[in-house]
């Protein structure tokens, strides 16, 4: 069981109580000894790295280098668990960290204290790619035909595309009725194979990992270590954005909880090799209607523990679900999720970085997401669970008025245009923008300008 001494990076289950490691070039996704998350970890003296941070920056200016273009793979020695020869990019992570004064004002932030990073700018149109980019080049590297997802639209979106650069075949397993039409769009045009089960988001994921196992198919859930080492690299690109100085907090949506684990990683990895000094402090958002870790984490008080998490805790909360017959419901359908997979790990990253969670209602997502759309570049419904989350944590005196924070705009705002027209054209919140209907009659129209 034991790695070869000679790796430079190898898996390993995050259970104290196993710790079993595992070589990259395994295919495995979950600890075969005792079925517990994996992760990928690194012998951080034996891999020749930039002192400073700000090396990796300058290498966004050879645009014709792939590896260097891509904003994932010039950090690449801080994710070094493949040769360069197999690694996929489509020119990931080009993504902006805006700073944004005008919503700063509304929300009664000091000016130049608040800023969006917007993954939606990557090629699927959501910070998915970030983890496909890492999860295909593993997928090359061990040479898997075949990939497949259980999602709610983006993680179908970017693997359809990233599949389909690299040459494997894919199958997309998505719930009925649940997937935003942008999404469920680019699946189909980029050819991936569609396959609607009825039933929710936890029920594909139940099934994809069951069908994954028996027919030997690649998994690009966040439940893959490896895609989760791709999204480290949003919090790289949000230090660069701040000339590498730490962001008092960060906020993220909360779904499946890859995005928040990752980001614990990226700034323990960070601080453990001597390029910053401190962690900021994490705020992982939930929908009411789909609040599992703020249940946990707030009500019974669930921890990381040093790795010994209280699973009888998580076991009795699904069990309840299950009789309850409980499905989740949210307008923000990427955080539609009650039994998010990577729920350690997120403990683990709120133990890191002194996180809060919270939960927020669609009402506040959307009224939020019409503020983000009217002020900067927008987002989808569950990247505003951010800003709505910030609101709440800014009146509570949890985060203070002066204090730098990043939220972490997930998605774009063309994943679910659906959402967004409701919102405007029927007037749903403070902040709807509907269209003026006019006679066409020019001197009406003047009078309505
Ligand atoms: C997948 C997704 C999320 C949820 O991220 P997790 O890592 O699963 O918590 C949030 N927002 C958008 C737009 C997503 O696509
Ligand atoms: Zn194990």
């Amino acid at each position: 069981m034991t790695m070869p001494s000679r790796e430079t990076a190898w898996q390993e289950c995050i259970n104290p109580d196993c710790r079993a490691q595992f070589e990259c070039a395994r295919t495995l996704f979950k600890c075969p000894k005792c079925g517990d998350l994996l992760d990928i970890r690194y012998d951080w003296d034996r891999i020749a790295r930039p002192a400073k941070l700000g090396a990796f920056a300058d290498r966004w200016a050879r645009r014709d280098q792939p590896l260097d273009f891509s904003g994932v793979w010039r950090f690449r020695e801080l994710l070094d668990f493949c040769p360069d020869a197999c690694k996929v990019t489509l020119g990931e992570g080009q993504t902006l960290l805006e700073r944004n004064d005008p919503l700063a004002s509304q929300l009664r932030i000091k000016p130049g204290r608040l800023f969006l990073q917007y993954e939606g700018l990557n090629p699927s149109g959501s910070f998915k790619d970030n983890g496909m980019t890492a999860a295909f080049s593993h997928a090359c590297m061990v040479g898997a035909r075949s990939s497949a997802c259980a999602s709610t639209g983006n993680t179908s979106a970017s693997m359809s595309l990233y599949a389909h650069a690299c040459g494997l075949k894919c199958t997309v397993f998505i719930g009925s009725g649940r997937i935003a039409f942008g999404k469920l769009s680019q699946a189909m045009d980029y050819g991936g194979h569609t396959i609607q089960i009825r039933g929710d988001f936890d029920d594909c994921m139940r099934q994809v990992q069951a069908v994954c196992a028996r027919e030997g198919i690649y998994l690009v859930n966040s439940l893959n270590p490896f895609r989760l080492e791709g999204q480290k690299t949003i919090m790289f690109r949000v230090l660069e954005g701040l000339g590498w100085e730490v962001p008092d907090w960060i906020i993220v949506p909360g779904g499946n909880l890859g995005n928040s684990s990752a980001f614990g990683k990226a700034f323990a990895e960070l601080r453990r090799i001597g390029l910053i000094d401190r962690v900021p402090r994490l705020a992982v958002v939930n929908a009411t209607g789909a609040n599992t870790l703020t249940q946990l984490f707030n009500e019974r008080g669930l921890r990381w523990n040093d790795g010994r998490v209280d699973q009888a805790m998580i076991d009795a909360y699904y069990d309840d679900l299950t009789q309850r017959g409980f499905s989740p419901h949210t307008c923000a359908s990427a955080i539609e999720i009650s039994r998010p997979v990577n729920l350690k790990k997120c403990l683990r990253a709120l133990d890191i970085c002194n996180g809060v969670v919270l939960a927020v209602s669609d009402e506040e997502i959307l009224d939020a997401k019409a503020q983000i759309g009217a002020t900067g570049l927008g987002c989808e419904p569950a990247s505003a669970a951010t800003i709505a989350g910030l609101k709440h944590l800014l009146a509570d005196g949890v985060v203070g008025r002066d204090e730098r924070v990043v939220c972490v705009l997930t998605g774009h705002p063309l994943k679910d245009p659906n959402v967004t027209v409701e919102y405007h054209r029927d007037r749903k919140g403070a902040f709807s923008n509907p269209p003026v209907e006019v006679p066409n009659d020019l001197e009406q129209i003047i009078r309505h300008l």
